[in-house]
C-alpha cells in the first residue's frame, strides 16, 4: 500500500551529490542497511563502541564512539546529509542540542521519544485514540494495589525505559509478585508501568515508512512468533487475518506515523486479543526484526525503504514477491556447536537449496540473535509447512543439529 500525496512536487533528493547517510549504532540494522545503501550508490557511516561489531564489520566509515556522548555524536554527524538509528537509546536531550546545531534528525528527537518511554507512548496513543491495553504509570506501591483493583487480574509490569527483546518485562501472576517487582524499580529510580496482561491468539506487526514529504508506505500485516520475549518466527503475510482488520492495521499504523511526525520505518507491535480486539504493544522507529521478511520477500526491503524515507526520495513499492514468506531467526544455541558456522551453511544449502541467509557476523552466545533466514512459499492459506522448513533450517545454523534427525548420507 503505497500513499502519494503528489509526486510532481517532490524535491530532488540531495542536489546530486551521492548523500552520506549516518547511523547511530553497528548492529545488525545498521549492517543490513548499509548493503541497502551500498545498492542505491550512497554511504552509510556507523557510530560504533567496537570496531568488531557488525556494521563496523563492513563499512569503511566508522566512527568509534558510544551513542550517550555528544562529542560522539557530533563526529558521527558532521557532513551527514541526515542522521539516523539502529537502535532507540540515544538520550533525548543530545538529539535536540543536535538539531538545534543544524543535524537532521530522522525520525526527529519529538517522535522517537514514544519509541524510547513506554509511558509517553502508551499516554500518546491513549490521547490519540489508538487501542492499548489498560496501563497506569506506578509511582508507589499503593499505585500498584489501585491498578490491581481495576483489571483484577494477572499484570505486566514494564520499566518506562531502557528495555529491549523482552528485558524490563515482567509478566506476573499476582500483585504479591508484582509489589517486588516494581519496589525493584523503584527503589533503583527507574519509572515504571503496569498493564493489564492481555489474553491473546498471537501477536502481529504493522511496518510502515514515512518520508518527511509525508508519502506513506505500508508492508502487509505479519505474524510475529515469540519465545521469551524474543522474536523468533514472522509470517508474512499473518494467517487467517482477515482482509479487514490488515488493512485496518496498516491504516493504523499510517495514522500512528503522520500523528507522531515519524520519519523512516515504523514498526507496530500489536496483540490480537483472544476475543478478536487489535491492540498496541509497542513502536519502534527503524527497520525491525519483524520486517526483516521484507529483504525476500517484498518489492522493497525495509532497509532500502528506511534510507528512502529519511533522504526524502519517493518511497518503494511494498508488494510482496510471494504469497507467503516466512522469516526465522538464527538464535545462539545453548552450546555452541563443534562444527564452524561455514560448514553448516555448507549442509543447509545442500539440504534447503532456496533458503535466504543473513548472518550478523557475530560471537555466538545463547539466546543472542546472529541471524536470520528467509524462505518463500506458494501457499499463503496452508503456511505450516513452509515454517515448519524455516525453524528447521534455523535450528540447524543454531545447533548444528537438524531437528528431525535427518542424515544427507541416507
Ligand atoms: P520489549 O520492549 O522488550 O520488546 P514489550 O513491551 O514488547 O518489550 O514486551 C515483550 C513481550 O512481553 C511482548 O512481545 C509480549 O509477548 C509480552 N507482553 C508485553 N506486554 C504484555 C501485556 N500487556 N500482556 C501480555 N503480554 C505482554
Amino acid at each position: 500500500m503505497l500513499r502519494v500525496p503528489n509526486p510532481s512536487t517532490t524535491p530532488p533528493p540531495s542536489g546530486g551529490r551521492s548523500p552520506l547517510v549516518a547511523m547511530v549504532g553497528g548492529g545488525q540494522l545498521a549492517r543490513m542497511t548499509h548493503q541497502a545503501a551500498i545498492a542505491l550508490g550512497q554511504r552509510l557511516r556507523v557510530l560504533a563502541a567496537d570496531a568488531d561489531e557488525p556494521a563496523a564489520q563492513v563499512t569503511p566509515d566508522v566512527v568509534l564512539g558510544s551513542h550517550t556522548d555528544l562529542a560522539d555524536l557530533r563526529r558521527a554527524a558532521a557532513g551527514a546529509t541526515v542522521l539516523t538509528f539502529d537502535h532507540e537509546h540515544v538520550p533525548g536531550e543530545l538529539l535536540e542540542e543536535l538539531v538545534a546545531e543544524g543535524v537532521n534528525v530522522a525520525p526527529p528527537p519529538a517522535a522517537l521519544l514514544y519509541a524510547q518511554d513506554k509511558l509517553a507512548m502508551r499516554r500518546r496513543l491513549a490521547e490519540l485514540g489508538a487501542p492499548v491495553p489498560r496501563f497506569a504509570p506506578i509511582e508507589t506501591p499503593a499505585d500498584l494495589d489501585e491498578f490491581a483493583a481495576l483489571t483484577g487480574g494477572p499484570m505486566v509490569v514494564k520499566a518506562a525505559r531502557g528495555g529491549y527483546d523482552g528485558r524490563g518485562v515482567s509478566i506476573v501472576d499476582d500483585v504479591a509478585a508484582a509489589r517486588a517487582v516494581v519496589a525493584d524499580y523503584l527503589a533503583a529510580g527507574v519509572p515504571v508501568l503496569a498493564e493489564e496482561r492481555v489474553v491473546m491468539r498471537r501477536e502481529l506487526s504493522a511496518l510502515v515508512a514515512r518520508s518527511p514529504f509525508g508519502q506513506g508506505a505500508a508492508w502487509p500485516v505479519v505474524e510475529t512468533v515469540q519465545e521469551d520475549g524474543i522474536c523468533v518466527t514472522v509470517i508474512a503475510p499473518a494467517p487467517e487475518l482477515c482482509a479487514e482488520a490488515a488493512s485496518s492495521a496498516q491504516q493504523l499504523a499510517l495514522h500512528l506515523a503522520e500523528e507522531l511526525g515519524v520519519v523512516g520505518v515504523l514498526a507496530v507491535e500489536l496483540f490480537e486479543t483472544a476475543d478478536g480486539q487489535v491492540l498496541v504493544n509497542e513502536l519502534a522507529m527503524r527497520p525491525h526484526n519483524s520486517g526483516h521478511w521484507t529483504m525476500d520477500g517484498a518489492a522493497t526491503s525495509q532497509f532500502e525503504q528506511h534510507l528512502r524515507a529519511v533522504l526524502d526520495y519517493p518511497l518503494g513499492a511494498t508488494t510482496p514477491l510471494a504469497p507467503v514468506t516466512v522469516m526465522a531467526n538464527v538464535l545462539g544455541a545453548p552450546q555452541t556447536p563443534a562444527m564452524s558456522m561455514d560448514e553448516r551453511l555448507h549442509h543447509l544449502f545442500a539440504r534447503y537449496p532456496d533458503v535466504r541467509v543473513h548472518l550478523y557476523g557475530k560471537g555466538e552466545r545463547p539466546g543472542r540473535k546472529i541471524g536470520h533466514l528467509n524462505l518463500l512459499g506458494e501457499d499463503a492459506t496452508d503456511p505450516a509447512k513452509l515454517r515448519e522448513r524455516a525453524e528447521s533450517a534455523a535450528h540447524w545454523l543454531s545447533h548444528g543439529e537438524w531437528s528431525d534427525g535427518w542424515d544427507p548420507h541416507e
